[in-house]
Parts: C-alpha cells; structure tokens; sequence
C-alpha cells in the first residue's frame, strides 16, 4: 500500500500569528471547514489558553467541524493543558499538541532550564495530557538546534508518556533538506518506538527551505507534514501546504505517497485565506500566484501553444485554476498575437500579419501589457493603412 502523508493545517494558528493577522471567531470557522473540505487530516485551530477569543474558536471549531481532526496547542503548563481540555470537551475529534523548547539557547535564555529539569517537564505534561487525550502530540521546540543525543532523550520520554505523534519543529527555519533527512535517519536509528508514533514537521520559511526541508522529511520517514495555506506565519512564515500538495502529485514518481488533499480546490481555498489575512498573493507566489500560468515571452508564448506541456509542470484546472493566459508584451511573438486575434475575431492570413506586427510591436514598446482593447486599435491603424495602399 502507499504511504500516506497527513496534512497538519495551523493556518488558524502559527498563521495567525503572521504580523497584522487577526481573524475574527466567524472567520476561523469558515476557514476551518473550507480547510477540512479541502483534505487537511488535523486543523490545529488555536491556543486556548492565550485569549478568551482564541478559546471560544477552539470550542466552536470543535464542535462543528467534525470531517478533520481538530488540536489545541498548549506549552508544557498544567493550566494550558487543561484550557485545551476545556475547550475541546465537545469536540468529537479532539486532539492536543504539547510543546516545551529543547535547544540549549531556548533551555538557556528562555526556560532557564536544564535538560534533566526539561525531561521531567516533557514526563509531566505528556503524562498529564494522556489522561484526557486518546491522541497527544508532542514538539521539541527549536528540534534542530537542539543536541540530537539530546533530542532522542527527549523524544522517548515523551512517548514513553502517551504521545502518538512527534513533531520536529524546525522552528526557526534554520536546516536544509540535507541535514533534516540526515536528522531523521538518525531518529530512525536510535529510537525503537520510531515505526510505533507518527513522525510530523514543521518547518519555517527564513532561508526559503519550509516545502524542502518538509518533503526531505518525508522522504526520510516522517509521514505528517504541518503548514499553511499560502504559508503565512510567524516571520517568513511556514511551509505552505499547497506547494506540498502539488509537489506531490507532480512528481507523484519521485514521492510515491498519496493524500488526501482535493487539489482541484486549493485556488478557491488560497484566496479565501488570502482575503481573510488581508495579505494578497505575490504574483510570483508558487502554484497559486498570477503569473504561475501566464506566458509572455515570444519563445515561451510559441511553445506553450504548440503544447502546454513545454511550460507547464501541471494545470491550472488541477489546481482550480480556470486557464492558462498568454498576455501581449514587447517580447511577445507572432503566433501568439495572431491567436489573440483570432479569438477576438479577427480573419488574419500570414501575409496581413506581417503588417499588423510591425505595429503591435511599436505599441508593445511603450507599455507593459498590449490589452485586448490596444489591439482593436492595432487593428484599426493596419485597416487604414490596407484602405491606403
Ligand atoms: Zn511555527
């Protein structure tokens, strides 16, 4: 059977805490059952016990969307712990996700902690955790600053405790694809329960490496993958799970795992996150941006319509995307302005085409993009010269 790769969705989380994000109760609910609908496997839908907000949207998330699991976030505190538990009490599929910081500047700067004084931390709280949750989650934070003999202590402790799943957090986008499926196979290595809990990452975005680093993991046996929906998050933000999804079912040779994302949505799903975040979608942005399925330059412009294929890597129609474009600039070639005008109508044969592009190519000159508008005058001044001569 293929391995399946779970999709861990914090856009109501870590993608809140994107600078200038707030998203209302209202908003958290229709985003939560949109990212469900779309094929996420766990919404981690908040942090209870930070806001009286945060709280109610954790409830309400959980008791309403019902077709994904729905987790809680909470630090290695008794009264975190027990806010996630309140507010999941009505959730039929409620989950909690406990985290405590590993790395020796987190232990040292931050917890003032040292790692005897964490393992019995990480024993408590998991323990504690257990006994409301069937399922807990358990982070290292920082995981890969952290020492790895270190981090294997950590992790055994922790499932020793209950937890079934175990996230490395590449919590400061500081790896590489290399060094992560290294790390991972040293996880694999030195933990016996390795194949007993489901390995998970989540990873940030500071040296442009999150959907890397996470498909790397992948490919060295972790078979959860955490993220956002446009990759909003904390700084350069997160993993974005549509570049994961994608990746996947292009090079469905490469992977070979399955999931069970609808892609055909993903469009849809992009912005309306994108619109609720108030932060629009680079035009360059992978997947979902503008320009992903617009081709400009002459070469390019000839090639994509003799076949799609020579461009594109995949459809837009599989991400929910309607077409393809092919707008009009000055690198633009023949073929692909004769096309235009042709689906605006116009008869052309070779020989007017010689003349038209002479001055499709002046106007191109002078502006970025040559609109449909533009070439009805184009036309025009080719049909006054014809009348002329
Ligand atoms: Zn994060």
């Amino acid at each position: 059977m293929t391995k399946q790769i779970q999709f861990f969705d914090t856009t109501l989380r870590d993608g809140e805490q994107t600078i200038g994000v707030n998203f209302s109760i209202q908003d958290k609910l229709i985003l939560a059952q949109k990212i469900a609908d779309w094929g996420a496997d766990v919404i981690e839908a908040g942090f209870p016990v930070a806001s009286e907000n945060d709280f109610k949207a954790v409830r309400q998330i959980g008791k309403n969307v019902t077709n994904c699991n729905v987790i809680g976030l909470a630090r290695c505190v008794k009264k975190d712990i027990d806010a996630v538990t309140q507010a999941l009490a009505d959730a039929p599929t409620g989950q909690i996700h406990v985290f405590i910081a590993t790395s020796p500047i987190h232990r040292e700067a931050k917890l003032h902690m040292d790692q005897a004084a964490v393992i019995k931390k990480i024993n408590e709280c998991v323990s504690y955790a257990h006994k409301s949750f069937e399922h807990v989650e358990f982070s290292p934070e920082d995981a890969t600053r952290t020492e790895w003999n270190f981090l294997v202590t950590a992790i055994r402790t922790a499932i020793n405790a209950g937890a079934d799943v175990i996230n490395i957090p590449d919590t400061t986008g500081y790896t590489n694809p290399d060094e992560f499926g290294a790390l991972f196979d040293y996880l694999k290595e030195n933990i016996p329960e390795f194949d007993r809990v489901t390995f998970s990452v989540h990873c940030h975005n500071d040296l442009g490496m999150a959907t890397a680093n996470a498909l790397a993991a992948v490919k060295h046996g972790a078979s959860r993958i955490e993220g956002t929906i446009n990759g909003i998050g904390e700084r350069a933000g997160n993993t974005a799970l549509e570049e994961v999804a994608a990746a996947m079912d292009v090079r469905k040779d490469f992977y070979q795992v399955e999931n069970q994302v609808d892609l055909t949505k993903t469009y849809e799903l992009a912005k309306l996150v994108s619109e609720k975040s108030k932060m629009p979608i680079p035009h360059n942005k992978p997947i979902i941006g503008a320009n992903v399925f617009a081709h400009e330059s002459g070469i390019h412009q000839d090639g994509f319509l003799k076949n799609h294929a020579t461009y594109e890597i995949l459809t837009p129609q599989s991400v929910g995307i309607a077409h393809s474009s092919i707008p009009l600039g000055k690198l633009s070639g023949s073929h692909a302005v004769a096309a235009k005008l042709k689906q605006l109508g116009y008869q052309i044969t070779s020989a007017d085409m010689h003349k038209i592009f002479p001055i499709f190519k002046q106007v191109a000159d002078q502006q970025a993009i040559v609109s449909a508008e533009d070439l009805r005058q184009i036309m025009q001044r080719f049909e006054k010269t014809v009348q002329k001569s």
